[in-house]
């Protein structure tokens, strides 16, 4: 018997009906897969029956990579590393089906820092399938005008298709954890919009954010100094909150920042 680690954020999968669920949400056969933080390999298990063509892991927890090897051999894969140190550029040359029910802090550090490196021409994953505290996830698919629109809605929104699949309460994992949790998916973009380099879009959306129910005058201000023909010129009455501008705004005044800083 494995004792979960507070620590690694284990709460490991026990539900057959969600496990089904998720490994049923996109094609698995022939697809090429990874896996992150498979943990004792619940998911693992049901993934390799739909026959995978390859299957790559990424596990921190020494013990857990020991048992997953017992477990499933050379079926699987497995970088024992953490994920956030891991060029996911790097990983693979074939296009990846990405699974993931991680600590719920790294579920949302992990996607941002691959939206903020997601290659303008060759992506390296089809689909991720990712678990998020439950509300958190209803930041990520918020919309604007609602109270949990955000920085984490516009980020990845800007390069990512994003769909809810369900809510998952917490009696479906062992430790059950204190929070509820939902599954997310994500696909590329194909369109959307470029920027000289993305960390504007975090600086901008950063910036409006840090007092959300204040008017935007004063960030405005700070990012484009005392340009009141610029607000007039985009249409931005300085009294709305941050909540209040779509995404195409925030992509505006980005390109905008950008093209005023040469
Ligand atoms: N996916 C499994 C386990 C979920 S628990 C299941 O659903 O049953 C979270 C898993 O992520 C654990 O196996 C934990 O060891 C692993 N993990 C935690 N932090 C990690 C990190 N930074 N990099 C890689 N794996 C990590």
């Amino acid at each position: 018997m494995i004792k979960a680690k507070k620590s690694l954020g284990q709460n490991f999968l026990i539900d057959q009906n969600i496990i089904h669920k998720i490994v049923n949400i996109v094609e698995v056969k022939n697809k090429n897969i990874l896996e992150i933080g498979p943990g004792t390999g619940n998911l693992t298990k049901e993934i390799l029956k739909k026959k995978p063509n390859k299957f790559l892991a990424i596990e921190k927890d020494d013990v857990l990579v020991k048992l997953l090897k017992e477990k499933f051999h050379s079926n699987i894969k497995i970088i024992n590393e953490d994920v956030l140190k891991v060029d996911e550029n790097c990983l693979s040359d074939k296009i990846l089906n990405v699974y993931g029910n991680l600590p719920y802090n790294i579920s949302t550090e992990i996607l941002i820092k691959w939206i903020m490196n997601m290659n303008k021409k060759k992506i390296w994953f089809n689909y991720l399938i990712l678990m998020f505290q439950k509300e958190v996830a209803d930041r990520i698919v918020s919309e604007y005008n609602t109270k949990n629109y955000g920085r984490l809605t516009i980020l990845a929104n800007w390069r990512l298709k994003i769909k809810k699949i369900c809510d998952i309460s917490s009696s479906c994992f062992l430790p059950k954890p204190k929070i509820e949790s939902t599954l997310l998916l994500f696909e590329p973009k194909i369109d959307f919009v470029k920027f000289i380099d993305p960390k504007n879009l975090e600086k901008i959306t950063r910036t409006f954010f840090m007092h959300r129910r204040k008017m935007i005058k004063k960030p405005f201000q700070e990012l484009f100094k005392c340009n009141k023909n610029l607000a007039l010129e985009m249409g931005l009455d300085l009294k709305m909150r941050p909540q209040n501008l779509d995404f195409d705004t925030y992509f505006n005044l980005t390109k905008k920042y950008e093209s005023l800083r040469g």
